[in-house]
This record gives structure tokens, sequence and C-alpha cells, in this order.
């Protein structure tokens, strides 16, 4: 924002404010190499600097943009700032492929203008010119399968729901990114509101829902802001509440503040808490598509799954199956954080290698260390050693590693970084965030984390790890909902990759007296 206001000020004193359009946009992904300003004109090249600060942006505006601005020659306009000029055709950007990003760094999210030039509600157009099931059948077609974490088919799902007849049904949008080290959904709604809000009136009108709801973390202050501005100017254009585009078709939102829980997260926990209850899982069935919010039949997608849907319905569902692999279709967002140099937010095709991941976009560790292994799917999926990392990422690949994908969190470590550590800190934030409501994981959790711990300290055994591993199968076995069934995952991809890290840690036996 100080960069945005100098830049403004400084145009005002030239006299150029009316010549220069500055504006903001979401998040461009390279977080390491923030805050990152981009500059287009007629005459030159998209320069994108890096590392800018209210200072770099004075003299970006003095040296760089207003002799552009005056019409004068400028012979290499990135010069003066040479050394915060980002290359383009680097790694990072080239082998990513933006899909649900796409509009970050080229629309401002808080102007529906931007998003129209840039084909948005289109997809929402030809949706009112056919049936739900056709919309569903595309969706299906397009292989779009749920980003949340269990990948299940985004088509089917909402045929499900678009089969119950109900004068009253709901499409909520999943909002409560908590994984630790993830932030593709909160980046997507600060960046690109209106393409998570076109999507959900997509589902819509595929399943002949008749309300939406937004469920977004209290903690996401500005992605809460600019979806409740979106939805604002969308109702003024016509685009959302009644009588839409003049279809006489009316449909409208909700936003509800989630407190930060991550077991919120699960859908049915989800709908407690919209309906202001406390926010534990329940039993399913019924499921929610047959009795969701409010005892109506509902639909939750992710925020990820929902940005896609707009470009599938206006590309076609063959565009979008032709990127990925034969089970997990399209592209995937992933946060890129831990021991790595890139650190930041990247879009690939499904079917990219961890290796080109981690080493090609991300840079490795960019320290002397080696990378080690990847977490990915936060604290309900696993460890994947880098001897695995020329596996390509997908649904199924990443489960056969005893992992997941889980809605995108991607953490690295390095060759100091100890990994029973590391999983016993998934389980400890998992042990925190159980509700307590069924004994598998309420005590299951504990008492590992407790046989942990005592591993940690140097005085676990091998019955320790033989009873981490039962009580593992228990917990996987008999909890009520996914944050019990994946919380052991990431100490059994541990102890499956990395088994003589534990074994190493264990209680050394006393040496007998000579
Ligand atoms: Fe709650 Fe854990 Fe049971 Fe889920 S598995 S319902 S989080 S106690």
């Amino acid at each position: 924002a100080d960069i945005v206001a100098r830049i403004k000020s400084d145009l005002a004193e030239m006299g150029l404010d009316g010549k220069v359009q500055v504006g903001g946009t979401g998040c461009m992904g390279l977080c390491s190499k923030g805050p990152l300003v981009r500059m287009t004109s007629k005459v030159h090249e998209d320069t994108l600097f890096s590392e800018m600060t209210p200072d770099l942006a004075s003299r970006l505006v003095t040296e760089v943009v207003a002799p552009i601005a005056r019409g004068e020659k400028v012979a290499d306009p990135v010069g003066p700032l040479g050394a915060h000029v980002m290359d383009l055709h680097a790694a990072f950007f080239a082998m990513q492929e933006r899909v649900v990003l796409s509009n970050n760094g080229h629309a401002d999210p808080e102007k529906l203008a931007d998003y129209l030039v840039h084909g948005g509600y289109q997809g929402l157009r030809k949706a009112l010119t056919m049936s739900a099931e056709e919309i569903c059948q595309e969706m299906l077609a397009s292989g779009l399968r749920g980003r949340g974490g269990a990948g299940y088919p985004t088509g089917l799902k909402w045929d499900f729901a678009r089969r119950v007849e109900s004068d009253v049904k709901y499409v909520i949008c999943n909002g409560d990114e908590g994984d630790p080290g993830a932030f593709m959904d909160r980046s997507v709604l600060e960046g690109d509101p209106h393409a998570v809000i076109e999507g959900m009136m997509i589902a819509a009108r595929a399943m002949n829902a008749t309300n939406g709801v937004f469920y977004i973390r209290a903690e996401y202050p500005l992605a809460v802001d600019r979806v409740e501005k979106a939805i604002r100017q969308a109702r003024q254009a016509g685009l959302v509440g009644r009588n839409i585009l003049n279809s006489g078709w009316s449909f409208d939102f909700d936003v509800r503040l989630g407190a930060g829980a991550f077991v919120c997260g699960e859908e049915t926990a989800l709908i407690a808490s919209v309906e202001g209850k406390r926010g534990t899982p329940r039993p399913r069935p019924p499921f929610p598509s047959v009795k969701g919010l409010w005892n109506k039949p509902s639909c939750v997608n992710n925020v990820e799954t929902l940005a896609n849907v707009p470009r599938i319905l206006l590309k076609g569902a063959d565009w979008f199956a032709a990127k990925g692999t034969e089970k997990s279709k399209g592209t995937k967002v992933f946060a890129l954080t831990g021991k790595i140099a890139h650190n930041g937010l990247v879009e690939v095709p499904m079917g990219i290698t961890i290796r080109e991941i981690v080493e090609t976009i991300g840079g490795g560790t960019g320290t002397d260390r080696k990378v080690k292994a990847v977490q990915t799917g936060g604290p309900s999926g696993g460890m994947i050693p880098e001897s695995q990392f020329d596996t390509p990422i997908s649904y199924e690949h990443l489960q056969q590693l005893g992992s997941m994908m889980g809605s995108g969190g991607l953490i690295v470590i390095d060759d100091q970084d100890s990994v029973v550590e590391l999983a016993r800190f998934y389980l400890d934030f998992c042990v925190d965030e159980s509700c307590g409501k069924c004994a598998p994981c309420r005590i299951g959790g504990t008492q590992m984390l407790g046989l942990l711990d005592k591993i940690v300290a140097g005085e676990g055994t091998e019955e320790d790890i033989a009873n981490i591993r039962m009580i593992a199968q228990a917990m996987q076995k008999g909890s009520l909902c996914a944050l019990g069934q994946t919380a052991p995952n990431p100490v059994l991809s541990a102890l499956k990759h990395f088994g003589s890290e534990f074994t190493e840690r264990l209680k050394k036996p006393v040496a007998a007296e000579a």
C-alpha cells in the first residue's frame, strides 16, 4: 500500500496522474522477492520489478515511467533499476501454467471492469443457456476433482445435489483454509474474488441451488473485504441478485466468518458452524447433498475448485482435460514454503514431477544444504523423500507414496531438519485441533503424541514404535472424520521413508559393567 501511494503521489506531483494508470493486483506468487511492481506500456515489454520499496518506486516513476509517459525515447526502460528486474522467462515463471491464478498480476481484484476484460462472467452467461444436467456433464467431462483434499469429482458431487428435489438448496464455498504453510485459497480469494463468485453461480445453476454462502476464515480480513466488495459490485451490475442478466433466475450470497478451527474445513463441521452451532463433524449419511445447511441439500466446494469452473465452462471440458494425467486433470496451485529459495505460490500442470517443482521452479534450498524431503497435504499428508522426487504430482501418485495432495501446502525440509520432530509437530497440530467428539481421534492422538514425545526425548523403545503403528491403525479405521483418519499420515510416512531416524533416537541400552 505504501508503494502504491508513493507512485500515485509522485505521478500527481508531476502532473502525470491522468496518463498513467496505477492499481493493485493479486498475489503474483514470488513471495521471496516481494514486494513486486509490474510495469506495462505500449512501447516496452512487460517488466516485473522485485524487492521494491517506496524510495525505489519513486526512482521508477522519475527515471522510467515519467519519461515513457511524456513520450520521450527511453533506450533501456529498466536500466536504472536493472538489479530489480525479474526474468519472466526464468523457470519460476516459465514452468508454471496459470489457470486459477491467471488474473493475479494482470487484474485489479477490486475492479469488476478488470475481471470483465479478462472474460469474466462469460462462463456464467454460457451456463444460463445450458440445462443443469448439461453443466454437470461438462464438469464431469473436464475431469475436475475437488482441490480441497479429497479429490472427489466435482461434476459427480453437483449431480448428486441436482437429483435431490428441494425448494431451497445451498452452494457453499469452503474458504476455511487452515493447514500450516497453506495460503492458496487466501490468495485466490484476495486476488480474484469474482472468479470464485462466478464459479459458485455456475455450480448453483448445475444443481438448481437458490443461495450461496461464503465461509471464510476471519483471519483473512482482506479476502473477506474483497469478496464482500465483489458481491456488491456484481449485484450493482445485475450479475448477482434478482433476475440475473434478465434470465429470470435469482441468486444471492451470504458471507460467514470462521473462527479458525481446522476441523471446520470438514464439510459437516463447516455447515454446523454456519448454523451457529459448535463446529463438529457428524456421521454421514445423510450426506450434505441430501441434508446439509438448515437440513437442505447443500454442496460444499473448495475455493480453488470453484475458481477453475468459469474457465472450464468458457474454454470447454476438452481444454481442461487435455492438461494433467489420466486421472488428475488440470493444474494445481501449491504454496511452496520451508527451506526453499523461491518460496511463494505456484500453479503447475498435474503430472509435473516433485523435483521440477522443488528444484527447478523453487530453486532448491538456495543454501549449501541438501533438500531432504517435502511434506505435501499439510497435517493430513505425508513426507516424501528426495529419492522419490521424480514422481509426478497427481492424486493417485501421491497416495501411492503414503501422502496426499491435500489442499496444496508443500513444505520443503533440508538435511539438517529432523523428520521425527516434524512428524511430531503435525501430530501436535492435529491433537490440538481435534474436536474431541470421537474416542479414536481424541484418545489415540494424545497417546500417539505422548509416545512421540518419548522418542524425541531419547527415551523411546521399539515397543513404542509398534504401539504408534497400532494406534495409527485404530485412528484411521475408527475416527469419525478425515482429521482423525489422516492425522497419523505424517508419522506413518516418516516411519516408512525415514525409519532409521526414529530408531537412532530410541533409548540407548545401558552398557553392561565389565
Ligand atoms: Fe472430532 Fe477427531 Fe472425531 Fe473428527 S476424528 S470428529 S476431529 S474427534
